[in-house]
Order: structure tokens, then C-alpha cells, then sequence
């Protein structure tokens, strides 16, 4: 099936909910297979408005792209947006950045979108779904910092804070699973890791001669949730050095991205999961090896 990646932008009312909103409508278009992280952007060309929150979104879609473009537009109208004036505040936006290869030089469908290279809120967030254009960012773009930043999962809803609070608060007990579901009959899980496996976040080496233990420098990095587990694009090679804090991923529950992130420098031992694989609350992710 032909991959279109769709560009998602909003800056008015709740712009987190419109744009994870236009998201879970896509699911409708096609199979939605890559979600970048949302990003706060500074707007472009009418500077006196609201910040944007931007996405992307790759979607794997039997439509043609005028049917794609067609589909888009229903969606933005769906979900409130009304005629304004050029890049005037807008409740979504929906744009087509890709489709496959196709080229498309029409008045009413440009594709792909003519403003990928120029903008940052367009490219950051797919540079997150699609290498190609990882190493695009890298190398061009000159952007003030702060333009467009991944916006922290704190800022994004009380859901997802509840949620870690709540994972945290079941690290304490000793239980093995806990379920808490809503009136929509949507469910979160959570299930201790079996026993046996790796336990606590450090392992420990074994006694020394002098009676003192000293910590072994490999940490074990792990899911926080039930969840799906993401891979940060392009995955880091084993083996490779990580300077300072650094998202190797994250793990999706409930349409919500929970950062899997490697605190202080280290070297990435091994990758223990496989993107878009369903993960056990607890599972280990990831190894990072410390430097002394
Ligand atoms: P913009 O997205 O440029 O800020 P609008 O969403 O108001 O502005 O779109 C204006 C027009 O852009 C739409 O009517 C649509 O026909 C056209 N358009 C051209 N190419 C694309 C594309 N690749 N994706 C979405 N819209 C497009
Ligand atoms: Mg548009």
C-alpha cells in the first residue's frame, strides 16, 4: 500500500487534544504506523497568534491522494476548523507532506508539500518518523533554537502524569497486576515483570574480597507501562556512546507516548525489544553500560 505522510498542526482551543484527535481520525483513512512526538512551534508568517502543536504521521492508505486530500479537509471541518485568513489560527491542519513517490504540481495539491525544507514544525516532526529526513535536520536546517520543541509529556494531558504516578505507586506494592479502566471500557495494565528475570534497576557484581559490593556499571533500562515499545529513528547502533540524557524510544499505551529515556552518558550495550512490539510492564528495553 502507498505511505503518505501527513503534517498535523493546531493552535486553537485544547491544540494537544485536536491534534491527537485528527490522529485517531486517521486511523479511519489507513493504517497509521509511525506517530512523531508533538511539538510546540512558534507560528509561522502571522506571528501575533497562539503557539502551534505539531505532529506527523505516517499512514498507510489505499487512497489516491486527491481522495487523501479530500478525506483530510472532511476531517479538519469534523473536527471545527473554519475559513480564516493565510496561516491565521486554525483548530487543524491537515497536509499532505508525501505520498510515495508521486509528484503532483496542481493548483489546489502540491505534493510533496512545497513547505517541508523551509519549515522546522514541519520537519522536526517528521525527521521523527522517517530517517531520511533525520539527517536532513541534522544537517541543513538553521533554525533559532526554540522555535519548535518536543513538547514534555507533563504538558500534554493529566492522563499521562496519572498514569505514571500510578505506575510508580505500583512499584512500591508488591502486586502483580492491577488494571484500572474507564467508563469507555478503555483499560490500562500493569503487570510485574515475571520473576527470575532482571530485578532492580542496577545489576550488582559480585562480592569483593574486602566485603564490599561495588555496582556493576550496566544499567537496565525498563518499560514503564504495558504498552507498545517505539524505537527512537534512527535506532542507535549497540555499541554506540550516548552523551547525556537520551530518548531511545518510548512506549505507546492508550494513544499515550511515555518516554523511555537513558539518563547520564553511557554506551548502549543491547536493544532487547523490537519497534512496534508489545511489552510487559517491567520487560527490560534496553542496557547501557556506564562510564566509571
Ligand atoms: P496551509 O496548509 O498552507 O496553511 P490550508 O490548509 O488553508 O493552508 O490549505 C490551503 C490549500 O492548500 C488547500 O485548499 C489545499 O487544496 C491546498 N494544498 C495544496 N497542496 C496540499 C497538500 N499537499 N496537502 C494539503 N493541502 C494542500
Ligand atoms: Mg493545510
Amino acid at each position: 500500500m502507498p505511505i503518505a505522510a501527513i503534517g498535523l498542526g493546531s493552535n486553537q482551543g485544547d491544540a494537544v487534544a485536536n491534534v491527537q484527535r485528527a490522529i485517531e481520525r486517521l486511523r479511519e483513512v489507513g493504517k497509521v504506523t509511525a506517530v512523531s512526538r508533538l511539538y510546540r512551534s512558534a507560528p509561522y508568517g502571522v506571528r501575533e497568534q497562539p503557539d502551534f502543536i505539531n505532529a506527523a504521521v505516517l499512514l498507510d492508505t489505499s487512497l489516491p491522494p486527491r481522495a487523501l486530500l479530500q478525506k483530510l479537509q472532511a476531517i479538519e471541518k469534523d473536527l471545527g476548523r473554519r475559513p480564516t485568513y493565510r496561516w491565521g489560527p486554525r483548530v487543524i491542519d491537515a497536509d499532505i507532506l508525501y505520498y510515495d513517490e508521486a509528484r503532483i504540481d496542481e493548483p489546489d495539491l502540491v505534493v510533496p508539500h512545497p513547505g517541508i525544507q523551509q519549515r522546522q514544525f514541519v520537519l522536526a516532526p517528521l525527521a521523527d518518523i522517517d530517517s531520511r529526513y533525520a539527517d536532513q535536520l541534522r544537517s541543513g536546517y538553521t533554525a533559532e533554537s526554540g522555535e519548535c520543541t518536543p513538547l514534555m509529556l507533563e504538558e500534554r494531558d493529566d492522563l499521562a502524569v496519572r498514569l505514571r504516578r500510578l505506575a510508580k505507586t505500583f512499584d512500591e506494592t508488591d502486586l502483580i497486576s492491577l488494571r484500572v479502566s474507564d467508563e469507555a471500557g478503555n483499560a490500562i495494565e500493569l503487570h510485574r515483570a515475571a520473576r527470575g528475570g532482571v530485578e532492580g534497576a542496577q545489576r550488582e557484581s559480585p562480592e569483593l574480597s574486602d566485603g564490599k559490593r561495588e555496582s556493576a556499571s550496566v544499567d537496565v533500562i525498563k518499560a514503564n507501562l504495558v504498552g507498545i515499545a517505539h524505537l527512537v529513528k534512527p535506532v542507535p547502533a549497540v555499541g554506540a556512546q550516548l552523551e547525556g540524557d537520551r530518548e531511545l524510544g518510548y512506549v505507546e499505551a492508550l494513544g499515550i507516548r511515555n518516554p523511555v529515556v537513558a539518563r547520564g552518558a553511557g554506551r548502549l550495550v543491547s536493544v532487547l525489544v523490537d519497534d512496534g512490539q508489545a511489552v510487559e510492564y517491567g520487560q527490560p528495553l534496553f542496557e547501557i553500560a556506564r562510564v566509571p
